[in-house]
């Protein structure tokens, strides 16, 4: 693949997925990264790094030095709807202010595309299921809201300045790398998935599952659980699609799975069983969030390589095992 990127993130756990398609496909990868929780080792030596925070006009400048860029995928950001329930401040300083300045930097340096990682927390307490690109965007969260307030600006940096954008709203990506390079390794992890794994593995605590009395068929939450390298892909088929404008797309599988059924797929995965018991409800977790992907389907060749829960957990499973300290070093 011809072109050179900016990846802010590019160490995350997502973004990390996305480096390395593109490293894979011979593209030129400039990675600005501050490692608040991302991991060196999860950048191939192919990325150029450049150190530093997007709230840092020179480690900016420096990263924009390495243009000219034919896209900047934004991944730098938090991430954490609960945290952003306690610190709201910190979330808009940290996703809206700083990725203002990365788009005004983008127009500065005369970027054409951007790609943002946005989330399915635009979508609130959404009454409809699955939630389309026309849902209402109605966050219910200071996390929901800085990426909502990021998509608008990106609005209209395409209608003043030209600035093509996608903005990806993801439902909850899981699984790792199938070649077995990289992984999920969040500090503290919050997700279900490592947990439910780390339980089962013995190298975590006992699972809570946050509320047994939502109003689904088992009475646990429901998400759309998306592999993290068919997330990755999506962007670089989002970015093929915006010489026709501007682009918003769902991204999940249209399938969506309980806490139970997760629980279930790790316990058949690794043979063992995930030690767990019923606590009371998270607060602001949606009963249920299931994406329809069909309009990412019908205006680019994306599907899902790895629908299926089973495969998921099993990319999943077999990093944490083969990583047990994730990407600590002296992992075995
Ligand atoms: N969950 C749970 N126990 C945990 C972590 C998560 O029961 O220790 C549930 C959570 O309530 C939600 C689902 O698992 O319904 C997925 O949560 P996660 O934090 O992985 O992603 P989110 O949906 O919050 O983005």
């Amino acid at each position: 693949m011809n072109g050179r990127f900016l990846v802010t993130g590019g160490a995350g756990y997502v973004g990390s997925h996305l480096v390395a398609d593109l490293c894979d496909q011979g593209a030129q990868v400039v990675v600005l990264d501050d490692f608040s929780t991302g991991h060196r080792e999860a950048l191939p030596e192919a990325a150029r790094l450049i150190t530093g925070s997007l709230g840092d006009a020179a480690a900016l400048a420096a990263a924009f030095a390495e243009g000219p860029f034919d896209a900047v995928f934004h991944f730098a950001a938090r991430s954490l709807v609960g945290e952003s329930m306690r610190v709201p401040l910190d979330y808009f300083r940290a996703n809206v202010g700083h990725g203002l300045a990365l788009i005004d930097a983008a127009v500065a340096h005369g970027v054409r595309r951007f790609v943002l990682s946005s989330t399915a927390s635009l979508f609130g307490e959404a009454a409809e299921i699955p939630i389309t690109e026309a849902s209402p965007l109605q966050p219910s969260s200071p996390y929901g809201e800085s990426k909502l307030m990021l998509e608008r600006a990106l609005f209209w940096a395409d209608r003043v300045h030209g600035l093509k954008s996608a903005c990806l709203r993801y439902f909850n990506a899981a699984g790792a790398d199938p070649a077995g390079r990289l992984g999920e390794d969040h500090r503290p992890e919050t997700h279900l998935i490592p947990l439910a794994i780390d339980a089962a593995l013995g190298l975590g605590p006992e699972l809570t599952i946050f509320g047994t009395d939502h109003p689904t068929p088992d009475g646990t939450c429901i998400r759309d659980y998306i592999h993290v390298s068919d997330l990755a892909r999506a962007h670089l088929a989002a970015l093929a699609r915006l010489e026709g404008g501007s682009v918003a797309y769902n991204l999940g599988t249209g399938h969506g799975h309980s806490v139970r059924a997760v629980i279930a797929a790790v316990e058949r995965v690794s043979g063992r069983a995930v030690p767990a018991r019923a606590g009371p409800r998270r607060p602001g977790d949606p009963p249920i969030l299931v994406a329809s992907p069909a309009r990412i389907q019908a205006e680019t060749s994306w599907r899902p390589r790895f629908p299926d829960l089973h495969e998921i957990v099993r990319t999943a499973h077999a990093w944490r095992r083969d990583h047990p300290k994730g990407y600590a070093p002296n992992n075995t």
